[in-house]
């Protein structure tokens, strides 16, 4: 199934999540907070096994990365000296009819993205009608309509990127409007004005408010990083480029929090902060692309369905900035960033503290401050990214349908189920045994309910890469059959050899082995 060929996916995929176990609305019993999910059992262990891959690519695969834990409450200067207290705002607009709130940039964006996809339609139906002739860049620079759409789209984004620089939000509203862009619940264009809007929590440290100080839940958790690089850099006596890893919630109020948990008020980052000598850092800021780009395609979900996305406003403490983008089910969006920061944070840190982060350079007999090139991933947006390339709608030979998870066996929750045929008859007993056998390896699950047909399905909802069933032929050969969830091709094979093949084909080793 072509994933943007179905509007309704992205509420397939939230309906499947709660009904397996995946994902659920908090606190559903009070009708849920907007924008909070809690991640069930299936779902808490696949973003460990999310988590677990990243850390171990990251630190365990590379002698010069370490990881760390910091703490979410920063000392309140921290976030003062990264420029979060008075940089890190969205633009806010609502429409006075829906009441709806919007990011103006959002809305920009997403007008620009149209116009976009007018051209890519050009380009396919060209390609069409050319077949083999087709020469794309040749199209692209000469077809007139194509031009006139290129020629909007740069103009727009000229102006556009000028306002944000500028801080010119009445530019910035006369542009919505004389885009004409509708607010797309209501339909009107009857719009406020532009508003900065600061996107930290805050709360207070102490118990009573009376010399209480405010402090914020952290926005990223880069500046965790930042805050240690001495005492990383000399307890680990690392020489530059070293990087420092971390994951761990972060918080943004976000204006609008939507679209399930690809856009959260808490979410999960896995962030690594490479710290190198200055003038390096296009070369490793071009490594580091190849690096995660290489981390994402292992995972197979689908070549076709990343992309890069070079930015074209660059955040206050960036040189160079893209996003590797995912084709989620509401079209290509960002998954991950990877930014060149130049020395921004650690001389920033350096100011407010009073302290040196520097490096001393042996080599060169001087000390610096070393810059950053960080790659910067949402846990819970790679979450989506796995689930809307897994669900599967089929429909089989014998007219019957399932939904199956095609989750990449490493990261599935369940990796093997056993199912004895039959309740009865020393069948469990066997299927236990081999489940005691597996259980130190892999996550397990035995289930002996219903016709075996029906937790065929069940397991292929939940993603579960293999069944193990046994019947009372394996009481005398001791040969199980081995069913494989997305051929569902099903072979005898005997109990010692099902369990080393199962082992063998989720090892992580492997995966880490194509990096
Ligand atoms: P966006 O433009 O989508 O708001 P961003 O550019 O602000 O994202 P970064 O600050 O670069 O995001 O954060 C790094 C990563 O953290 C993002 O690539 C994304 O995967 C994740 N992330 C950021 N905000 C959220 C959020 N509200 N919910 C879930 N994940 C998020």
């Amino acid at each position: 199934m072509a994933k943007n060929d179905d509007q309704n996916l992205l509420k397939k995929i939230i309906a499947h999540s709660k009904e397996y176990g995946y994902v659920f609305p908090s606190s559903e019993i009070y009708d849920g907070l907007s924008a909070t999910y809690d991640y069930g059992q299936y779902g808490a262990e696949l973003k460990k096994n999310i988590r677990d891959y990243w850390w171990k690519a990251m630190v365990q695969m590379n002698e010069n990365i370490v990881g760390i834990d910091a703490s979410i409450f920063m000392h309140p200067t921290t976030w003062k000296a990264s420029g979060h207290v008075d940089a890190f705002n969205d633009p806010m607009i609502d429409n006075k009819d829906s009441k709806k709130r919007y990011r103006a940039d959002v809305l920009i964006e997403d007008f620009v993205a149209k116009i976009e996809a007018k051209i890519d339609k050009e380009v396919t139906k060209a390609e069409k009608r050319f077949g083999d002739a087709f020469n794309k860049e040749e199209f692209l620079s000469t077809n007139g309509r194509v031009l006139d759409n290129q020629k909007k789209i740069d103009t727009i984004n000229a102006r556009f990127k000028k306002d944000i620089e500028e801080e010119n939000f009445d530019d910035l509203k006369l542009l919505i409007e004389e885009l004409g862009i509708a607010c797309p619940v209501s339909g009107s264009k009857n719009w406020t004005e532009v508003k900065q809007f600061n996107l930290m929590f805050s709360t207070e440290l102490g118990a009573v408010t009376e010399g209480a100080s405010k402090i914020y839940l952290r926005p990223e958790t880069a500046q965790g990083i930042f805050v240690n690089y001495l005492n990383v850099q000399k307890t680990g006596r690392l020489k530059l480029p070293f990087g420092i890893a971390q994951t761990g919630k972060a918080f943004r109020n976000e204006i609008i929090a939507r679209q399930f948990i690809f856009r959260m008020r808490e979410f999960e980052q896995m962030e690594m902060q490479f710290f190198i000598k200055p003038g390096t850092e296009m070369e490793w800021y071009e490594n580091w692309k190849e690096k995660r780009i290489n981390w994402h395609k292992s995972l197979g979900l689908g070549e076709e369905n990343y992309r890069f996305h070079d930015h074209l406003n660059l955040a206050h403490y960036a040189n160079a900035a893209c996003d590797i983008e995912f084709n989620f089910p509401m079209g290509f969006k960002e998954l991950e960033g990877i930014h060149s920061r130049t020395d921004f944070d650690l001389k920033a840190h350096e100011e407010f503290s009073g302290k040196k982060l520097q490096f001393f350079d042996s080599e060169e007999e001087r000390s610096y401050v070393p810059y950053v090139v960080e790659t910067s991933i949402g846990l819970d947006r790679m979450f989506l990214a796995v689930l809307s390339s897994a669900y599967t709608e089929e429909t089989l030979e014998d007219g019957s349908s399932r939904i199956v998870l095609r989750i990449p066996p490493v990261l599935a929750p369940v990796k093997a189920a056993v199912l004895p045929l039959v309740n009865k008859d020393g069948l469990p007993e066997k299927a236990r045994e081999i489940m005691e056998e597996l259980k130190y390896s892999v996550n397990v699950q035995m289930d002996v309910k219903d016709a075996i047909g029906r937790r065929y399905r069940r397991q292929d909802a939940i993603g579960t890469p293999y069944c193990i069933t046994v019947d009372h032929q394996t009481l005398e050969d001791g040969m199980v059959t081995i069913r494989e969830r997305d051929s569902m091709e099903q072979r005898r094979v005997s109990v010692d050899e099902v369990v080393a093949e199962i082992e063998k084909a989720v090892d992580l080793k492997q995966l880490l082995k194509t990096l």
